[in-house]
C-alpha cells in the first residue's frame, strides 16, 4: 500500500484525529497553514474528490461542517476557507481525496489569489458550453 492517507486511515502510521465516523476521517494537517487546519477524507480510497461516490462525498460535506464549528469555536476565527485541490495542476499532492478547512484571521499571510479574466470570456458561451456536458 503506497497511499499515506490510505494509512493513515488504517491508523498504520499516526495523525492527530479531530473527528471519524464509519465514513470518514479528519485529522490535522502537518503544514497548519493556520493553527488547527484539518483535512478530511473518506475511508475509502478515491484519487480525487470528482471520483468519490456520492455516498461518502455526503459524509465528508457533513464532516466538514461538523468539524469547521467546532474549529469556529475552538479559536474563534474571523473567517475558514474550505478547500480541494483535485489533479496536479490545482495543487493536489496526495492523490487520496481530501478537503482543507483552514482557519483564517484578516492578514495572517495566506494568500489564496486567481487571476480576473472576467473582460477576456463570453460568460453566456461559457455556461452554455458546461450545460451541454451536464
Ligand atoms: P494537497 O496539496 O491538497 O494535496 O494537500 C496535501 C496536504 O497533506 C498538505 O497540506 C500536507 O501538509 C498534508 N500532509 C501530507 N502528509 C501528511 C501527514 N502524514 N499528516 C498530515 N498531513 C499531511
Ligand atoms: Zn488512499
Amino acid at each position: 500500500m503506497s497511499c499515506i492517507f490510505c494509512m493513515i486511515k488504517d491508523k498504520i502510521i499516526p495523525s492527530s484525529v479531530v473527528y471519524e465516523n464509519d465514513y470518514v476521517l479528519a485529522f490535522l494537517d502537518l503544514s497548519q497553514a493556520n493553527e488547527g487546519h484539518t483535512l478530511v477524507i473518506p475511508k475509502k480510497h478515491f484519487d480525487t474528490l470528482f471520483e468519490v461516490d456520492d455516498l461518502y462525498i455526503c459524509e465528508m460535506m457533513k464532516a466538514v461542517k461538523v468539524v469547521g464549528n467546532a474549529i469556529i469555536k475552538t479559536f474563534n476565527c474571523e473567517g475558514i476557507n474550505v478547500l480541494n485541490n483535485s489533479g496536479t495542476a490545482a495543487g493536489q499532492t496526495v492523490m487520496h481525496a481530501h478537503i482543507h478547512i483552514i482557519p483564517r484571521y484578516e492578514n495572517d499571510g495566506n494568500n489564496f489569489v486567481f487571476n480576473n479574466n472576467e473582460s477576456k470570456f463570453d460568460l453566456v458561451d461559457i455556461a452554455n458550453q458546461i450545460k451541454n456536458n451536464i
